[in-house]
């Protein structure tokens, strides 16, 4: 490689790698949340506290590799239907761990008219973990997190007027700071010290290739709610299917 080359982003490659590392840490990693399980069914109850750690670590990283897979190469949507009730009790179903470690309390408003929806079910769940995780992780100890769903009819900024199914996850964390508002959807935009930066553009691209929208409120010092606006007449997406990041090509 020439030298002025070696600077050169080379985003072929960089793909490449990311999906490898996906791939070979995702294997050891089912064996991680098998064996959790299965000490967490043992009679023998010192053993529990162990396995809490090793499930919330290795859904932290089933989280982020999950991101880092869909970065590499993106989303490609496959269409199904879609209980977004069904899928919201088994996320929240799967946090309890962490929920219950730092005494946070869900609240799930659920419209009992909520029909299904024609989405990518493995990408959405996807997407409410993103949020749902960035909420918690907002949140301090002991507060709240509500969750709810409903139908619009109504018009979206930039994609106009149709009915729309929505999911907000409010919480009442720290918020978001102003100068941070147009940075939340850039890839490797993070505040937090472990944090990849790829869940909200990661997400984005998933809703937008869906047909919809993320849109976030948030006032620093009381909270944030995050709104995915998904469209219930699947449209021709093609207007929206192109959000891809710049890559200085
Ligand atoms: P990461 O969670 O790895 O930092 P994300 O793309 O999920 O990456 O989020 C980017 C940043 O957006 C976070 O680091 C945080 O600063 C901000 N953010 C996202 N959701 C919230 C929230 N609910 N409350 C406060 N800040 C948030
Ligand atoms: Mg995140």
């Amino acid at each position: 490689i020439a030298k002025n080359n070696a600077l050169l982003f080379d985003y072929h490659y960089v793909e490449r790698i990311l999906s490898e590392v996906a791939h070979e840490i995702n294997n050891p990693l089912s064996a991680i949340l098998g064996s959790a399980r299965l000490i967490q069914e043992s009679k023998d109850t010192s053993v529990i506290p162990l396995a809490s750690i090793i499930s919330e670590e290795a859904l932290r990283l089933e989280g982020m590799l999950a991101n880092i897979r869909d970065f590499a190469r993106p989303p490609r949507i496959e269409y199904g239907q879609v209980n977004i009730h069904r899928l919201l009790k088994h996320l929240v179903n799967r946090q309890q761990p962490l929920l219950v470690q730092r005494e946070i309390e869900v609240r799930e408003h659920y419209d009992p008219s909520l029909p299904e929806i024609a989405a990518d079910e493995e990408k959405l769940y996807q997407v409410l973990l993103n949020i749902f995780k960035n909420a918690v992780e907002a949140s301090s100890l002991r507060s709240s997190i509500s969750i709810t769903t409903g139908v619009s009819l109504g018009d979206v900024p930039g994609i106009g007027y149709t009915t729309w199914l929505i999911v907000r996850i409010a919480d009442h964390g720290t918020g978001v700071a102003p100068d941070h508002k147009e940075k939340l959807f850039m890839p490797f935009f993070t505040t937090k010290p472990q944090g990849t930066g790829l869940g909200l553009p990661i997400s984005m691209k998933i809703v937008s290739a869906h047909g919809g929208k993320i849109d976030v409120e948030s006032t620093v010092g009381i909270g944030t709610v995050v709104s995915v606006f998904l469209p219930l007449k699947r449209r021709q997406a093609s207007a929206h299917q192109e959000v891809n990041y710049d890559r200085g090509q």
